[in-house]
């Protein structure tokens, strides 16, 4: 039952429209599998439903195989990239091309059960405007990818004032206004937990267990992975460009004591053995400090200017779609 006090979304009692974005890249044994599994899932008594496979420059067969796909399913739609973008730019193309009341985006692999979509719509009809995918256990992921995304999550929440809950992908519903807020966000690095987080609204979790890939393989390795997570801490935290100037106070604070020290030590018991060892340690250190500080502010330099050049997110080649006379009217 809705609170009396609930704002009312006309969208959310009649009959919606839902989009389902579904960014896919060298994923050809995947796709057909994915349809199959996800049709029977989709709440159709309740919903009319258009399916979004955004093609982010895939090599292999996928094209051909979605294009086959839209001929036995009308309510297919294909964003072809120009090339390879990258998944979050993938998922920016599907979101701003979605014409839904709601809107889900799920992994083609079948990681992500489409059991779950018809649970997410019920609670967005209750009023909540996210509905995100929570896994219970990372029992698929490997030791290392677990360790090292549990550590992220805990570094990109202190280190950032809009906090990700941990164990969450991409897997979520939206309602129309959400994405609406995710497309008046101008950035081009796209780093979509981040800015999920950041646009707010009534969310909450549904759990699942994450499957194994049911086809293909993952297309994250670990030095991708890295990369991803630097353009996250970059992308909502300044922290990183901050930390230099307390740490060079407490070095400058440090070394005048230390210097202070020297002079007394000088002046009371005489000149010591010099000694060089020490002398080179410490120049050496600083030197490497000063180098890595030198490296976190290009990093975000770089991305200072990757932004201000301000190129699209993503370039599209083509749309496929059903002609209008077979396509059933949302
Ligand atoms: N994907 C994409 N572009 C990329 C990499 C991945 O569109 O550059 C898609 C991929 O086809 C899949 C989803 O993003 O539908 C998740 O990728 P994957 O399963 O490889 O990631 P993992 O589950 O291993 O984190
Ligand atoms: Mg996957």
């Amino acid at each position: 039952m809705m609170p009396a006090a609930s704002p009312v979304f006309h969208s959310r009692i009649g009959r919606a429209l839902l989009s389902i974005v579904v960014p896919v890249f060298n994923e050809e044994d995947a796709v057909a599998p994915f349809i199959a599994h996800l049709q029977p899932h989709i709440p159709a008594d309740q919903v009319d439903y258009e399916i979004i496979f955004v093609n982010d420059g895939s090599r292999d067969g996928t094209l051909g195989a979605l294009r086959g796909l839209l001929t036995l399913h009308p309510q297919i739609r294909i964003i072809d990239l120009t090339r390879n973008f990258g998944k979050e730019a993938a998922m920016s193309a599907g979101l701003d091309t979605a014409r839904g009341d709601a809107v889900i985006v799920i992994d083609v692999d079948l990681q992500e059960p489409p059991e779950l979509i018809a649970p997410m719509i019920a609670r967005w009809r209750e009023g909540f405007d996210v509905v995100y995918g929570q896994r219970v256990s990372r029992a698929s992921d490997g030791f290392l990818k677990r360790h090292t995304a549990g550590g992220f999550y805990k570094l990109f929440n202190r280190l950032s004032p809009s906090k990700i809950p941990e164990d969450v992908g991409d897997f979520r519903l939206m309602d129309r206004r959400v994405v609406e807020a995710l497309k008046l966000l101008p950035e081009r690095v796209r780093f979509m937990k981040g800015l999920f987080a950041w646009v707010g609204f009534k969310s909450v979790a549904i759990e699942f267990e994450r499957q194994p890939r049911h086809a293909g393989t993952t297309k994250f390795n670990y030095w991708r992975l890295w990369n991803f997570a630097l353009d996250g801490i970059t992308s909502f935290s300044t922290v990183p460009l901050r930390i230099w100037t307390y740490f060079g106070l407490a070095i400058a604070a440090l070394s005048f004591l230390y210097g202070a020290f020297i002079v007394l030590r000088t002046l009371f018991l005489g000149i010591d053995m010099p000694g060089y060892a020490s002398l080179s340690a410490a120049v050496l250190f600083l030197g490497g400090v000063q180098l890595i500080g030198l490296g976190v502010i290009g990093e975000y330099l770089g991305r200072v200017y990757m932004e201000v050049k301000r190129r699209p997110v993503y370039l599209a080649a083509a749309v496929y779609e059903a002609p209008p006379d077979e396509h059933e009217a949302p």
